[in-house]
């Protein structure tokens, strides 16, 4: 699943290589995706100019101008492709932008179909189901650490389903909330109500700096010569994914579980139980 690091390389690429370009023509293949409508969807395309990519949780906001903005949540399984046109087209390539001057042509593709994109006009983003009930974003300016630390009193349960509840804090997945948990050195079955203030203030830290230091390593990894072609990659990870294998910090043999065939990954040296 794509989380802040995978939406904020995906943005800063196409700020540099597709802000400002004419869209020729836009060709919506599998409706499903669309979930304000295909054909409005390529009619209101056409003949607009890509603006600003900016990104809200799990959502990338691609300002169409004038005057509208396409919201796009890949969920599980889009994926984005910036591409030459005569390469050959994935499986489930959902949306087809070609665009005017470029030899390349801006792609999505979902192999389990399960993303949303909507056509909206600007400011008309509480129209999708859900935005208003939706947190803050983990990379969100006013998001400070004493915010951070009054929004996390207000969970139960067991810390990283907190730290993936969309209603806390948008942006944080699965495979993100292990590697903050591990460079915290928390236990992701620990209650929220039993870690410290320290402990919550350091899950702040931990998960701002994780974000940051893995968005360039993931766009070094879906950017070759130019092109953009995101395949999910995650091998700089230090435990999600990971077990069996050494933790890198203690050297620790990682614990791997699948409840609901969700993975959760851990050090039980580094992260114990209590
Ligand atoms: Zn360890």
């Amino acid at each position: 699943m794509p989380e802040i690091p995978e939406l904020e390389a995906i943005r800063g690429y196409f700020n540099e290589f597709a802000s400002g370009k004419r869209i020729v023509e836009a060709t919506t293949r599998i409706p499903v995706v669309f979930r304000s409508g295909a054909k409005a969807l390529s009619a209101g395309l056409a003949g607009k100019t890509l603006g600003e990519v900016t990104r809200h949780g799990k959502f990338l906001l691609v300002a169409v101008e004038p005057g509208h903005v396409m919201a796009i949540n890949p969920m599980l399984t889009g994926r984005f492709q910036f591409v030459p046109g005569e390469t050959k087209l994935r499986a489930k390539t959902c949306l087809v932008l070609r665009l005017e001057g470029s030899e390349r042509e801006l792609r999505y593709s979902d192999e389990r179909l399960m993303g949303k994109i909507y056509l909206l006009e600007a400011g008309q983003l509480s129209l999708i189901p859900n935005w208003d009930a939706g947190g803050p974003d983990l990379m969100d300016p006013s998001l400070d650490e004493d915010a951070w630390v009054e929004r996390i009193k207000k969970y139960r349960g067991q810390i990283k389903g907190v730290l993936t509840k969309a209603e806390f804090v948008q942006g944080i997945g699965n495979a993100y909330a292990d590697e903050i948990l591990w460079e915290a050195k928390i236990n992701p079955y620990r209650p929220r109500t039993r870690l410290s203030e320290e402990q919550l203030r350091e899950l702040f830290r931990a998960a701002r700096a994780v974000m940051t230091w893995a968005t360039p390593l993931v766009r070094d990894s879906m950017v070759k010569d130019g092109v953009l072609d995101y395949e999910e990659r995650r091998d700089f990870m230090h435990v999600h994914r990971l077990g069996g294998k050494p933790c890198p910090r203690c050297g620790h043999t990682i614990s791997e579980l699948t409840p609901n065939q969700r993975v959760t990954s851990f050090c039980r040296n580094c992260q114990p139980e209590n």
